[in-house]
């Protein structure tokens, strides 16, 4: 019986790569449910290479397209938020892989794991914004979160075979494009060259997350939640050429670290297959072409993204919902040159102090956290 897999954002840089790891192992794997924003051409190409039970337009207004694409093939075509939330409990569907960028991956998430679906999570955001009720939810329903995200299938696969306590986690980072910048250079850092990554061609919200290094700090947040660690455990260090991809340290000094070429069809294929690995012609490291693996501390001048992540773990409660809002914000409009560079991490700033504090949110709560930070972060920018 093949895997039957649901991609939620199957037109982004994680979605099309999950594609091509379900092409090499047709055998193995079927993408059942395949779902876009509003890249329409796209996806009806994936459907009609992949022959999807269904798919999923979130936009509403090019649904009669995709329809009218698709109507001689033997697939659905639903449209609009709500259908991510109802294809994800798809009877037949056996894991939701979830790229799907920001908050918009939240509900869709919480759907499928009440459906009792495994769940190979990339939207970190999801964790980031509301990680204890998605935990305690995992738990309730006995769905296991299997990470995507390179540094977390890293952590994932050290602490395979192990039982005792851990020391430290070691979360690396590449720095980016700007970890070599000044303050003064960073200040008129433009969006061309902050979407310049020198290791890995991600979705562009992503890519300006790694250049501010919010990215990190989500990762730190994600860790917690996934390892159940505690944030004064986790420690990023930089390492640009990102071939050791994190790495676990135990109480009696040992570091056990997983490593290979940057590529992220590797944790998208091992978060498919677990327990099992699969053959795969990725790349592998070509160790007489390897001249330094180097390490440095982030700089948290330059960084303040990554020190505002633990100050959100500190907090608790609606905290990291309200940064990951005001991100959200801040990295459109620096996108948009609304934005300066510097300036993302004020908005941040600005508004976990504006928006009042809550200790336990129910969804509910988070969903109007959202909406509220939003727009105090909007508010911020002008
Ligand atoms: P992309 O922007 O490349 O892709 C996002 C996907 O989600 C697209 O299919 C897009 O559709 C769809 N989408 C975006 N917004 C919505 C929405 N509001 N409703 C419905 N669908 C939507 O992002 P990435 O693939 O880079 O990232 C996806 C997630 O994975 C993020 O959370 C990111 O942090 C995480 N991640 C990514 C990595 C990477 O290497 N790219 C590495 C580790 C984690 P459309 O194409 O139509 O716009
Ligand atoms: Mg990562």
């Amino acid at each position: 019986m093949r895997k039957k897999i649901c991609i939620l954002g199957s037109t982004g840089s994680i979605g099309t790569q999950t594609l091509d790891v379900i092409a090499e192992h047709g055998d193995l794997f079927e993408a059942y449910v395949l779902t876009a924003g509003s890249n329409a051409d796209l996806l009806i190409r994936q459907a009609r290479e992949f022959r999807p039970c269904c798919v999923v337009i979130a936009d509403e207004s090019k649904y009669a397209y995709v329809r009218d694409a698709l109507k001689e093939e033997p697939v659905q075509v639903y449209a609009g938020a709500d259908a991510l939330c109802q294809v994800v409990r798809m009877e037949p569907v056996d894991v939701v892989l979830t790229a799907l960028v920001g908050f918009s991956g939240l509900r869709p998430t919480i759907s499928a794991i009440e459906a009792g679906k495994a769940i190979a999570l990339a939207n970190k955001e999801t964790l980031v914004v509301a990680g204890e009720l998605i935990t305690q939810l995992c738990l309730k329903h006995r769905v296991p979160l299997l990470p995507v995200d390179s540094e977390h299938s890293a952590i994932f696969q050290s602490l395979l075979g192990e039982v005792s306590p851990v020391e430290k986690l070691i979360l690396t980072a590449s720095g980016g494009p700007f970890r070599t910048f000044t303050l003064d250079q960073l200040r008129c850092a433009t969006p061309a060259q902050a979407l310049r990554h020198p290791n890995w061609e991600m979705g562009a919200k992503i890519t300006i997350d790694s250049a501010s290094m919010m990215n990190k700090g989500f990762e730190v947040i994600e860790a917690r939640w996934l390892f159940d660690v505690a944030p004064e455990r986790i420690q990023v260090v930089v390492h640009p050429q990102s071939i050791l991809h994190s790495a676990v340290q135990f109480e009696d000094g040992a570091v056990k670290g997983q490593l290979g070429a940057p590529d992220m069809r590797v944790p998208i294929q091992f978060a498919l297959s677990y327990p099992a690995r699969l053959r795969s012609s990725f790349p592998r490291i070509d160790w007489w072409e390897l001249r330094d693996l180097t390490f440095e501390k982030p700089d948290p001048e330059k960084f303040r993204c990554l020190l505002m992540a633990y100050e959100a773990i500190r907090l608790g409660g609606n905290a990291a919902c309200i940064v990951n809002a005001a991100n959200e914000v801040a990295n459109l409009a620096f996108r948009q040159e609304r934005c300066g560079f510097l300036q993302m991490a004020d908005v941040i700033e600005q508004t976990l102090r504006r928006v009042p504090h809550q200790d336990r949110p129910s969804l509910q709560d988070y969903l109007d956290c959202d909406r509220e930070s939003r727009a105090i972060a909007s508010e911020c920018l002008r």
